[in-house]
């Protein structure tokens, strides 16, 4: 089946992206539903509606929220700012799932603005410059505001954000198929401030096989490993979010440092490909891993999926007749198609299909081994009580409901992430890169028709 986001990205250009991505537009306006975001934290219409919420649990949920480090490690809220130059100063409500004030309200610590390059540059050219573009706009808004934003590179640089009352701005890219096959352009992100990277979207590259394209490398290629001992030794997460199963498996033999799923969730709750099995969860315990939870409905609850497949099948001849009738304007093309998804909506997803995969990972991996991975802004609509940022407390109250203690909770909002972060930049600071990235780097790089 084809990974809805991948779907929605699969055939941009530059110039399209903007266009393409902006139909996530219509179905997040599901946002300007909810209540305002400061009705929100007060009122809590969310989690448990009024009257039925535990007011105590709340206002410790929230005093909790707003004293622990929270991190949330993918947000595609950048291409926005860069395709639609859009100020993430200037409240968004309705339109967008992010904004300052509403990572503010959320509590938020660290957001890790994704550089999402798509596939098709892999295809036609311009990977590395996509995702410089995209960087720039990540210093930009932090230059902008410097008494809300602070880029940072490292777990100190996270803690001296909060203390500072600013929220950490990091980057990760997502796909692999950015450094172009080269050892030294993949160094060159690191410089500028790049501390994780997706070794694949949705589309096989040059050196890993993805979750939902071809499997070309059996796993990762020898190329493929020499990228990940090089991560490890510069001191990059390396993130298997996307992946394959046999990719996941691989990292693993061969990272040195813990690793990251960016945005993944349980595959036992929710049959995706691109969610983690419960034997590779185990294996990314052992080896100080986090799992960071990705929100998107159609990723974590199996009615919604199921509902989505059955959709897909109902609406195939109006869907083709519209990708038949507006071949020639893919913007309307997009916006009919959503038009017909926004007529036929999915099932809601309540918040606890949410926590149940918290709750998975916790049981099957390590209340040491979960964390937050949002995808806010990369996905088209999101569960009850989570349709912004701003309702990031929600999953604090629901945790704390369960059961959790206020240290594991602690864990799961950002802990575990900088424990998996510390131990990466402990493995750099002992590799021979001791502080010169490129000096004893390998210069190796594929290019075209060579392995
Ligand atoms: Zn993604």
């Amino acid at each position: 089946m084809i990974e809805i986001i991948f779907f929605r990205r699969s055939a941009l250009t530059l110039l399209l992206l903007a266009i393409l991505v902006a139909p996530a537009l219509p179905q997040s306006k599901e946002t300007a539903k909810t209540a305002p975001v400061t009705d929100t934290l007060r009122a809590g219409t969310t989690a448990a509606p009024p009257g039925v919420r535990d007011e105590r649990l709340w206002q410790r949920a929230l005093k909790l929220q707003r004293s622990a480090i929270v991190v949330d490690s993918h947000n595609d809220i950048l291409s926005f700012m860069f395709d639609e130059n859009y100020d993430i100063g200037v409240s968004s409500v309705g339109k967008y799932h992010t904004d300052i004030a509403r990572m503010k309200e959320g509590g938020l610590s660290a957001e890790f603005f994704s550089v999402y390059v798509d596939r098709s540059y892999a295809e036609k050219g311009g990977a590395a410059r996509r995702a410089m573009d995209l960087i720039d706009s990540v210093y930009r808004a932090a230059e902008k505001h410097p008494d809300d934003l602070l880029m940072s590179y490292s777990v100190a640089d996270i803690r001296r954000a909060k203390k500072a009352k600013r929220i950490a701005a990091l980057m990760g890219i997502e796909g692999g198929h950015a450094i172009e096959n080269s050892l030294p352009a993949l160094r060159d992100f690191y410089r500028l401030g790049v501390r994780y990277m997706t070794l694949t979207h949705n589309n096989t590259n040059g050196w890993a096989d993805a979750c939902c394209d071809k499997a070309l490398h059996n796993g990762l290629s020898d190329f493929g490993k020499e990228v990940v001992r090089e991560m490890n030794r510069i001191g990059m997460l390396v993130d298997i979010s996307h992946v394959s199963d046999k990719t996941m498996s691989d990292v693993l033999d061969t990272s040195t440092a813990p690793v990251i799923a960016s945005h993944s969730s349980a595959r036992a709750l929710a049959s995706r490909p691109r969610n983690i099995p419960d034997d590779l969860l185990r294996r990314i315990a052992k080896n100080g891993g986090v799992v960071m939870i990705n929100f998107y409905p159609i990723f974590i609850d199996q009615k919604a999926i199921d509902a989505s497949a059955a959709r897909d099948v109902r609406l195939k001849p109006q869907r083709d007749a519209l990708n038949e009738g507006f071949k020639n304007d893919p913007k309307r093309r997009e916006e009919e198609l959503d038009k017909l998804n926004a007529a036929n909506p999915l099932p809601p997803t309540p918040l606890s299909v949410l926590v149940d995969h918290f709750d998975h990972v916790a049981k099957i991996a390590g209340i040491d081994h979960v964390g937050i991975g949002s995808d806010f802004d990369g996905v088209p609509y999101l569960p009850e009580g989570m349709k912004d940022i701003a309702q990031l407390p929600n999953l604090t109250y629901e945790l704390l409901r369960r059961g959790y203690s206020e240290g594991d909770v602690r864990k799961v909002l950002g802990e575990n992430f900088l424990r998996a972060f510390a131990a990466a930049e402990r493995v750099a600071a002992r590799s021979s890169s001791g502080g010169q990235v490129s000096r004893d780097g390998s210069v190796r790089r594929i290019e075209d028709g060579k392995k």
